[in-house]
């Protein structure tokens, strides 16, 4: 009897769907009980941990019965265009607060410089994008979105083991049960940190015994550049340069694997965007070349800090906010290049195109309606053969090209 009528319930969660192969959320919990316990979490923990706690069936990325697809939409960084993400008045107001808490907070700054040789700015940009310096409300509750999206999420294990950690920082009196408030994919604190994290990257900065990534801005600042500095981050390196690209490259030449030393762009006819030449002791240094509108924007020169960033959230976009944002608090200008009008596909027609580029023969792993270098990468790469415009961006006009499947273009 109990069985049945956690069916009907789950049923009524889950919109009065038919029966389906997925256990209901109190069947799953409790065979999640057994890795968690296998974890060393206490039946104790584990029940104040899920007292009360149901899916939330609204949050993005979930695979739900009778639903065709999972609904995206939690992650700007893929349904805005460059210059809608990349938002002017939102980098200057930033910045603005950015250098002011620079100047407060000095001393922790030294100390991250000091003790993790991560430049301040960077850091100063991580807390501003993730939290407009700790000034968004935290929307979720972040047992129960690790706990949904392991549940019936499109990255179950990811999210399991996310919320093993999480229960690991309740349970060691890490963060409080009413702290543990975050994003609709369970990042916390000041920092936005997923729970493993806090192992992974936590560093107590301030000395007091206690990880704080909530209330202490010396430890959240000092665990986002351990973060950054785990990724690779190569300290008084710029994340990127913007440049012009000159007859021999365009932005077909895009991507991780076309990286090459700084020197050899410039061999290439690649110039500083601000007509200034490179400094010498940056042309040893590899770089690929990165142009998130593709040629309707600005281009740059990617080095090993911006692929830090990446790794921190990873999209180009989010890089390019975080890498610009630091270079505005340390003073730097808006971008030479304007951003052109370009329109966002739906994710659907973008994925045919990368669905018809890789029936062509072209080098995509995943058919994810996202547009990444990759994809810029190979769209300018068939643009090229095609001897259409070279426009490396997923446009109508390309989608049409594809469709038409004209012969002599592979
Ligand atoms: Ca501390």
């Amino acid at each position: 009897m109990l069985a049945i009528a956690i069916f009907l319930v789950a049923a009524q969660i889950n919109g009065g769907a038919t029966a389906q192969s997925q256990p209901s959320f109190k069947t799953w919990l409790e065979s999640f009980w057994t890795d968690a316990e296998r974890a060393g979490i206490t039946r104790a923990t584990f029940d104040r941990a899920f007292a009360g706690v149901e899916p939330d069936l609204a949050l993005p990325d979930l695979i739900l019965p009778g639903k065709q697809e999972p609904r995206p939409g939690g992650q700007a960084e893929f349904s805005r265009t460059p210059e809608q993400y990349i938002n002017r008045e939102q980098i200057a107001r930033l910045a603005k607060q950015g250098r002011e808490l620079a100047a407060r907070h000095k001393a922790i700054l030294d100390r991250v410089e000091q003790q993790v040789s991560v430049d301040r700015a960077a850091v100063l940009a991580i807390w501003g994008r993730e939290t407009a310096f700790g000034s968004h409300r935290p929307r979720h509750d972040v047992i129960r979105v690790l706990a949904t999206q392991a549940y019936t999420g499109r990255r179950p294990d990811l999210f399991r083991g996310e919320l093993i950690f999480a229960l690991r920082l309740l349970q060691e009196g890490i963060v409080a049960r009413n702290d543990m408030r975050g994003s609709w994919a369970g990042a916390m604190g000041l920092t936005q940190f997923m729970p493993s994290e806090f192992y992974g990257s936590g560093i107590d900065l301030d000395g007091d015994g206690k990880l704080d990534l909530f209330g202490s801005t010396a430890d959240a600042l000092g665990s986002a550049a351990r973060q950054l500095q785990q990724k690779g981050w190569i300290k008084g390196l710029p994340w990127g340069i913007e440049v012009k690209l000159g007859p021999k490259v365009d932005c077909a030449n895009e991507g991780p694997a076309n990286s090459r030393p700084i020197g050899e762009w410039a061999k290439l006819g690649v110039t500083r965007a601000n007509g200034k030449p490179f400094a010498p002791d940056l042309l040893k240094h590899d770089a690929y070349l990165m142009s998130p509108a593709g040629a309707f924007g600005p281009s740059f020169l990617a080095t090993d800090n911006f692929k830090a960033i990446r790794a921190y959230n990873m999209s180009d976009l989010y890089a390019v906010f975080v890498g610009h944002l630091a270079d505005r608090i340390a003073g730097g200008g808006d971008f030479k290049t304007p951003w052109r009008d370009v329109r966002q596909l739906p994710d659907r027609d973008i994925a045919e195109i990368q669905s018809k580029l890789k029936q062509r023969g072209a080098a995509i792993d995943k058919i994810d309606g996202k547009i990444g270098s990759n994809t810029r990468w190979q769209i300018g790469q068939y643009e090229r053969r095609a001897r259409i415009d070279v426009g490396c961006w997923p446009r109508q006009e390309v989608l049409e090209h594809l469709r038409k499947g004209v012969a002599d273009v592979r």
